[in-house]
């Protein structure tokens, strides 16, 4: 992926590409975050960008607690959004230049808290979607944070480890005034890892000092938690259980495909044949696989592990991707990239549970056909809020300068995902709604209930 604009040595000028379509919808994005909620409910469009997906999941949740309208509009309208160019110097001279993110959702009930992504397709609008995702997950699972995310517009694999980590600190510089313990704190997501949190510490530290809690998913060595790397994969697991426990659905022996093999996917693949799962298929962007036995799971990780996909595993069966998202199991979980169960092939699910490990995988369009299947869809903001538990874990050991025992991390883990999972169900139950309106609903009363009472 070529980086957006290059300056050639030799002057001539290199043609900027068109916006794409959602770069042009930003402001339409935002329009959304505007408008309140309609008082009739209205049917998902098929094309709507990120942002406008999760405020169309908000407003299905605003109906329900019948939230006024200024409330609606100033809970869904982002705190502070920010774009930085960060220009890279190649050794013959041409300079690529990126676009850094970050958007400060809401602050309500804490500092902010969320990932930094490193993917061609970062924009201000799917960074404002998952911002606002942060804020009603940090809420779903009671941790004193409220939401932020952002990332670079860049391709890891066009750059050597040297220019990842100018790119890094470029951007930390850039940026380095509205972050911090207290104001926001940023986190590893999609191909980023604790070495790019790594050098964020030490570049903030250039600037405020040694405070390691400015950033969360930090290598051990730089104050990072145990259990941290796994988290995501361990609350998958816990809130897989007790979604299966509720369909009456026997774990043991469950069949499972996930989607995604890099950090959430492999360790819910792990957690889950642990518990007793067998996993029959996984996927990642060279394709997936599929072993009606159970696949060799460590072997996949080795492989994975030095640089390759899950499909140079010899002596299974090679599948697509959409293969994958439409096999014959009982649990399917998407952990790759958002909006991967759409219209188009939500009806070809075969699994009686999804359990979404990554974020946004399903749209509204493929939540109402999954709906109406009968497919019960566990919410990003419940199911994959191990991650950001175990970093509220993480910056609590930073601030108090004092390491936990990995067996008190997965016992508090395991602790607040069930809680999590309880509160979500009873809201479904009260209301009578899908386990997504009720994740956004208990969000969303505790978020109004902080900006209520600090004043907006
Ligand atoms: P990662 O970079 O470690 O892994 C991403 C995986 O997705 C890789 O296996 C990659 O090959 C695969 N992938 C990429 N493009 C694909 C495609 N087109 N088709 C199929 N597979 C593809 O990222 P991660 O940290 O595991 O994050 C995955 C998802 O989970 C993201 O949506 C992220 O926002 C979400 N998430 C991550 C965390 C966390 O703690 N890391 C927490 C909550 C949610």
């Amino acid at each position: 992926m070529a980086a957006r604009s290059e300056d050639h040595p030799d002057g001539a000028v290199e043609t900027l590409p068109e916006p794409t379509p959602r770069r042009a919808a930003e402001r339409e994005g935002l329009e959304t975050a505007e408008k309140p909620a309609a008082r009739e409910e209205v049917a998902p469009a098929a094309r709507l960008t990120p942002f406008q997906a999760v405020n169309y999941q908000f407003d299905r949740a605003a109906r329900v607690l019948g939230l006024p309208d200024h409330v609606q509009v100033a809970l869904k309208t982002p705190f502070r959004e920010v774009l930085v160019e960060i220009p890279l110097v190649h050794e013959d001279g041409r300079i690529a230049t990126y676009h850094g993110y970050r958007v400060q959702h809401n602050n309500a009930r804490g500092p902010m808290k969320g990932g930094l992504r490193y993917h061609p397709e970062v924009d201000l609008d799917e960074a404002r979607a998952l911002a606002s995702l942060m804020t009603w997950k940090t809420a779903v699972v009671d941790v004193p944070f409220g939401g932020a995310k952002g990332g670079i517009d860049l391709d890891p694999r066009d750059l050597t480890r040297p220019q990842l980590e100018r790119v890094t600190r470029t951007f930390t510089e850039r940026i380095y005034r509205l972050i911090g313990p207290h104001e926001d704190i940023p986190a590893p997501d999609l191909n980023t890892n604790p070495q790019v949190m790594a050098w964020i510490v030490d570049e903030y530290a250039k600037f405020a000092g040694f405070r390691p809690a400015v950033v969360t998913g930090k290598p051990l060595e730089v104050g990072g938690s145990p259990g941290r790397h796994s988290a995501t994969g361990r609350g998958v697991q816990t809130i897989a259980a007790l979604a299966a426990g509720a369909e009456g659905l026997d774990l043991s022996g469950a069949r499972v495909a996930v989607q995604g093999f890099g950090n959430v996917g492999s360790w819910s693949a792990r957690f889950l044949r642990d518990a007793g799962a067998r996993v029959v298929a996984v996927g990642d962007v060279g394709g997936a696989v599929r072993d009606d036995a159970g696949l060799d799971l460590e072997r996949l990780s080795e492989i994975v592990g030095a640089g390759g996909s899950v499909v140079d595993h010899e002596g299974v069966t090679r599948i697509s991707n959409e293969e994958l998202l439409a096999a014959d199991v009982d649990i399917l979980i998407p952990a790759a990239l958002g909006g991967v169960l759409h219209e188009g092939n939500a009806g070809d699910v075969r699994a009686r549970l999804v359990v979404e490990g990554a974020n946004a995988p399903t749209t509204p369009a493929a939540d109402e056909i999954l709906r109406e299947k009968g497919v019960t869809v566990v919410p990003d903001i419940l199911a994959n809020a191990g991650g950001v538990t175990v970093s509220y874990f993480e910056w609590v050991q930073n601030l108090q300068q004092f390491r936990w025992t990995a067996e008190r991390v997965d016992e508090e883990l395991r602790r607040i995902m069930t809680e999590a999972w309880h509160a979500v169900s009873a809201a479904a139950a009260e209301h009578g709604t899908t386990l997504r309106t009720a994740a956004f609903v208990v969000a969303i009363e505790r978020v109004a209930a902080a900006a209520r009472l600090r004043g907006v």
